[in-house]
């Protein structure tokens, strides 16, 4: 229930894609990646899909990987079970980059302490490349010029990140730093692995996980 009003607001959402203050905005913030190292593109989402970042008040389950201060505030950051591992196999079979709807201030001192010698993220996209629709972040994949949409996956925890490209991204569930056996990117490193050579990756991933076939069923039911 939950997922498919989700579905059907960023539905709502997508009328305002084909506006021309948003598509002056997707070519505003569009980037190149350069020479491709792999034949696929991945796209991690930061918070809550490879960490989790607390401040103020931090349950007695949250163990901290390591804090720093922001000015002024601590920010506690946990990293995800088995991130370290993921992302390294992972950077062997795809292009990585990462995009946040974070702040560059706040997510660069994370980042730099998963990928301290820069070899996992080709580049780093934060909130300015954002496309910010009713106040929510839209990580729009248009704004990569020189990649196809056959050949990009986008890994967030929130469905709206990836609301405009629904058969790209594959969905994750949150990590807030308190669960006591969390696999998810064990389990996403093996789903990531078997489509890895498919052609087009949004056959398999719309197959999977159906979210534009549930937006699609949600059709004239709504006003
Ligand atoms: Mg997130």
């Amino acid at each position: 229930m939950e997922l498919l009003k989700l579905l059907g607001f960023c539905k709502e959402l997508l009328k305002t894609r084909d506006t021309e203050e948003y598509q002056d905005e997707v070519l505003e913030k569009s980037i190149e990646l350069g020479k491709k190292t792999h034949d696929k593109l991945l796209i991690f989402d930061m918070d809550e899909t490879l960490i989790a970042a607390k401040f103020g008040t931090i349950p007695k389950e949250f163990e901290k990987t390591f804090a720093y201060d922001l000015c002024g505030t601590e920010i506690q950051v946990r990293l995800r079970p088995y991130v370290n591992d993921c992302l390294t196999k992972l950077s062997s079979m795809y292009e990585i980059i990462v995009f946040t709807a974070g702040q560059q201030d706040y997510a660069d001192h994370i980042l730099d302490y998963l990928d301290p010698d820069n070899q996992i993220f080709k580049k780093r996209l934060y909130r300015q490349d954002c496309i910010k629709v009713n106040n929510f972040y839209i990580k729009d994949l248009d704004i990569v010029l020189d990649r196809d949409k056959e050949s990009m996956i986008i890994v967030d925890n929130s469905i709206i990140s990836f609301a405009f490209d629904l058969d790209n991204g594959v969905p994750i569930n949150s990590f807030y730093g308190v669960e006591p056996d969390d696999r998810e990117l064990l389990f996403l490193y093996s789903y990531l692995e078997e489509i890895k050579d498919e052609k087009d990756v949004r056959i398999p991933i719309a197959k999977s996980f159906k979210l534009s076939q549930m937006q699609n069923s949600l059709g004239s039911s709504k006003k």
